[in-house]
């Protein structure tokens, strides 16, 4: 789920080891540890953050060697503890392991280990795959992992060391992330490129089942049983400045104020607006199956799942084509009907989103054309769908998605415009549309322009406990955004719902002072959505409201008022949640909260 680095090579492991986990800690965790061979194994542990372990290791001598693993946990199995903290070890043959993921057998194989007399000093899954290679180790780490491996069922991402082996790290993957970069005399694996690329830009990834052994010149991979396999090495694709903060006192705030740029970049070469075409490569070869296609399922989780009902409003307004939003954690064990002509997206940043993957799979099984909608190339959904579209926003580090909403929304608006432009729409109609989304980043920055006054109206609210999120129509979804943001870095407990939906019960809620956050730009709905924006002040409620630039009269009826530019309906969601998204980081940093490092949050969720 979190954090793998691991290092073998010619320089001193530790510092290599710890940078790396520096890099990775953006994905939220609870503990933290390190395993350095040096002559023998030492191990250091911590609960918290990788600072808290670096303070720890000044006192301790032992880790000075070339080799070495190191985790950051997100635990799964076993409270946040240092007994649980990986590395795990076994003591009798000196090996360690890190481990990513759950082992969904580990009670079995437990009872069985201990019958055989291994002494347990963890609640987690992971601490089986150490006893489980102590036991069958003869000699050969590589094949002891590959042992243990064809006994284990789940997923995981595993480094392991063994003290009788100094020279050898092996390295195994089964439906969680991991790279191994290959340097000039040395190798550096971890389960994120961030953690690689300050070192060498040549990297492989693991597939599915396997196992990489790694001396300090050469490496060698095969799968659990010990077929050999040709890895293909390439170069990331990532730079530094990427993943590096800059003059950004956090990621979130750097990666919102990127998205004038990172959506040219998504969108750039995908629209062609003298032709009225949207240009999408990835789904050129089943272009005929989208054209004939009866229904789209998008499925998700948490933000992704807003990008996929603005998708879903889109695609149905716009192509005519029945769509639907699923839970991808409900669509999949709801026994879906698929009928002929479904066609499914899956959207996910990651593309490691447990949840999602599963939904795929299961609509995959039952004949459904699977899309996907993903940030991170070569990822497992982006591995097993049929077709898709890279959002090409570059690495989200901010665990609260901000830039990769957008990425997705708009990737979501332009297969909307594909399906409509070869179902119905005509070249003039898609033109338009795409001429309008050109002109998406600039206005983004005219939002962004206001920073300081969203400030403001965020810190006049900072202190209530409750807030409302109203939209209607396209922005409904932006509203459920605006609410989750809030939630995940600022701890406010916020609601997010159609505006007319608030009558129906929640009004309740609204006293006096509550903050109500109304979409209310200029649409189809402006007038609805103006009276409800009434009802809310009649009970005391205070409005602040997202409105089109020149609308002078709202400011009449409401508190507060952010602007955004006008654009047609179906597109002002990527320009309506950036005031939010604004909001939710003012909001966190005027609470003191760390705005990177959430509680309880990790930034893909690889389990289920
Ligand atoms: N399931 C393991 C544990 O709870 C690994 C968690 C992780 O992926 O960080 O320790």
């Amino acid at each position: 789920m979190c954090g793998i680095v691991a290092y073998i090579g010619q320089r001193p492991a530790k510092p290599l080891l710890l940078e790396g986990l520096k890099r990775l800690e953006y994905r939220g965790y609870d503990s933290a540890g390190i395993a350095v061979i040096n002559g023998k194994l030492n191990v250091a542990r911590s609960v918290g953050r990788v600072s808290m372990l670096e303070e720890k290791l000044e006192g301790l001598k032992g880790f000075e060697g070339s080799l070495g693993l190191c985790h950051t946990r997100w635990a799964t199995h076993g409270a946040v503890t240092e007994h649980n903290a990986h590395p795990h070890r076994d003591d009798r043959h000196g090996i360690a392991v890190v481990h990513n993921g759950i082992i969904e057998n580990y009670a079995a194989l437990k009872t069985w280990l201990q019958e055989r007399g291994h002494v347990f000093s963890s609640q987690t899954d992971t601490e089986v795959i150490a006893m489980l290679v102590s036991e069958l180790y003869e000699g050969d780490l590589e094949k002891a992992v590959q042992a243990a491996l064809r006994e284990v069922t789940g997923a995981y991402a595993i480094a392991v060391v063994c003290e009788k082996e100094p020279d050898v790290l092996v390295v195994a993957r089964k439906g969680s992330p991991l790279l191994v970069g290959v340097g000039n005399g040395e190798f550096i694996v971890a389960s994120d490129a961030a953690a690689i690329i300050s070192h060498t830009q040549q990297a492989f990834m693991l597939d599915d089942y396997n196992v990489v052994k790694l001396t300090r010149t050469e490496f060698k991979t095969t799968d659990i049983h010990n077929t050999p396999v040709t890895p293909k090495v390439q170069q990331l694709e990532l730079d530094l400045e990427q993943i590096e903060l800059g003059s950004y006192p956090h990621f979130m705030l750097k990666e919102i104020f990127e998205q004038p740029k990172s959506l040219r970049a998504c969108m750039s070469g995908r629209m062609d607006t003298r032709e009225g075409r949207v240009v999408l490569g990835g789904l050129n070869t089943f272009a005929k199956e989208l054209t004939r296609a009866r229904r789209v399922i998008l499925t998700a989780q948490g933000t992704a799942l807003h990008a996929a009902m603005i998708g879903r409003y889109l695609i149905e307004d716009l192509a005519k084509l029945p769509a639907q939003t699923e839970y991808a954690s409900e669509f999949r064990y709801r026994n879906p009907v698929i009928e002929e002509g479904t066609v499914v997206v899956a959207v996910s940043q990651s593309g490691e989103t447990a949840d999602t993957l599963a939904a795929l799979m299961e609509a995959k099984e039952r004949g459904a054309l699977a899309l996907g909608v993903i940030n991170v190339v070569g990822s497992s959904i982006a591995r097993e769908t049929d077709a898709g579209v890279y959002l090409r926003v570059g690495p989200e580090i901010g665990v609260a998605s901000t830039k990769a909403f957008t990425g997705q929304v708009a990737v979501a608006s332009l297969i909307g415009l594909f399906l409509a432009r070869r179902r119905m729409m005509s070249a003039g109609d898609c033109a338009d549309y795409l001429r309008a989304m050109e002109t998406i980043p600039e206005k983004i920055e005219k939002i962004l322009e206001q920073a300081p006054k969203i400030k403001r109206i965020t810190e006049k609210y900072v202190e209530r406990e409750n807030w409302l999120f109203l939209g209607r129509g396209y922005n409904y979804p932006t509203a459920l955004e605006g609410a989750l943001k809030l939630k995940e870095i600022s701890y406010i407990h916020a609601e997010g719902m159609p505006a007319a939906e608030m009558k129906h019960g929640p009004i309740a809620l609204i006293n006096e002072g509550m903050p109500a956050v109304f979409i209310a730009n200029k649409g189809r709905q402006y007038e609805k959505v103006m009276s409800n924006i009434q009802e809310v002040r009649s009970r005391g409620g205070h409005v602040i409201a997202v409105a089109t630039e020149g609308d002078e009269h709202i400011a009449k009826y409401v508190q507060d008022v952010m602007y955004i530019p006008d654009i047609p309906e179906p597109l002002s969601p990527m320009l309506a949640v950036v005031p939010l998204q604004l909001m939710a980081y003012y909001a966190a940093v005027a609470r003191g909260h760390d705005v990177d490092k959430p509680r309880n949050l990790a930034k893909s969720v690889t389990v289920e």
